[in-house]
């Protein structure tokens, strides 16, 4: 099999030959995974593809195309290949100590934005890898300012870039830290999609995931709630870290609900709910301070 692209290949003769080497190779999204990658490799818009597809892909392009399909080839994941990926339609460029943003956890951003009572919120996002959530949060609410606290330097830079890149730069500052150790507060609205796999289910994750995401934004020790433990334990050490009004969403793994509110409920929070991911699975913890008076809000209304 030829993995090589003639410059006078046409556009659609490209997609073809890509579609047909992926499908050989037995890659799931093989059609689908070609068509992706034309699109974007060649700057084209869906549009260039279906009207002028008889256009040769060019010396550039053969070369670009060959490479990505070498990589694909491998097992590397489209994401990867192309070093950028959507997350609620704005585009986040990704390092290797990032995690591709995922489509559950933009239950995540929603839930949270539900959550809000300040127009202008003050928040926090720990680890926050690409800074999806909280740039995705800061262009959703134009009065919102947030800090996004990582453990890595190569994933803050990356964060700071696409921050920049999506028109909230002048609202956000990315700060090294460990959880919340280098946060201030109150925050309105604080947010974690922290590494939540139990240590022992890591081997059985998909090869693409294994491979390619970070195992810090993965790993969360041997029950999978490390994390959980060492955020939540800030608020019980440090209560003014959230504002009296203010909310927690955590992202959790599918059968982490329980065990996440009850660490939650142990440090005096009060649970507000969990929201389901589009595959129905439970996908948020959303929590709220204990001083916090809710039935006010009902009898206001
Ligand atoms: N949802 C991710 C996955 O299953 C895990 C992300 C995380 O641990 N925060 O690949």
């Amino acid at each position: 099999m030829t993995t090589g692209f003639e410059p006078s290949l046409s556009r659609a003769e490209a997609r073809s030959r890509m579609a047909e080497a992926l499908e050989q190779a037995g890659i799931g999204e093989a059609r689908g995974d070609a068509r992706f990658l034309l699109l974007h490799l060649l700057g084209l818009t869906p549009t260039d593809l279906a009207l002028r597809s008889n256009e040769p892909i060019g010396p550039a392009g053969a070369e670009t195309l060959a490479d990505a399909l070498r990589q694909r080839l491998a097992g590397v994941p489209v994401a990867r290949i192309l070093g950028e990926w959507e997350f609620r339609g704005l585009t986040f460029a990704l390092s290797p100590e990032t995690l591709v943003p995922r489509p559950d956890t933009e239950t995540l951003v929603e839930a949270a934005l539900r959550l809000l009572r300040s127009p202008a919120p003050a928040i926090l996002d720990l680890g926050t890898g690409s800074g999806c959530i909280l740039v995705a949060l800061l262009d959703a609410l134009p009065g919102a300012r947030g800090i996004g606290l990582d453990r890595s330097a190569d994933a803050l830079s990356t964060a700071r870039g696409n921050a920049t890149r999506n028109g909230v730069g002048s609202r956000s500052l990315f700060v090294r830290g460990d959880w919340c150790a280098a946060a201030g507060g109150p925050f309105d609205l604080i947010v974690s999609n922290p590494p939540y796999i139990a240590s022992g289910v890591i081997p059985t994750l998909a090869e693409e995931v294994r491979k390619h995401d970070p195992m810090a934004a993965l790993d969360g020790g041997q029950d999978g709630l490390d994390a959980y433990r060492a955020i939540i334990r800030s608020f019980t050490e440090r209560p003014g870290l959230l504002a009296v009004d203010g909310a927690l969403a955590f992202e959790i793994g599918y059968d982490q609900a329980e065990a996440v509110a009850t660490l939650g409920q142990r440090a005096g929070l009060i649970v507000e709910g969990v929201e389901r991911d589009l595959a129905g699975h439970p996908r948020v913890v959303m929590l709220r301070p204990s001083s916090d008076v809710t039935t006010h809000d009902k009898v206001v209304q």
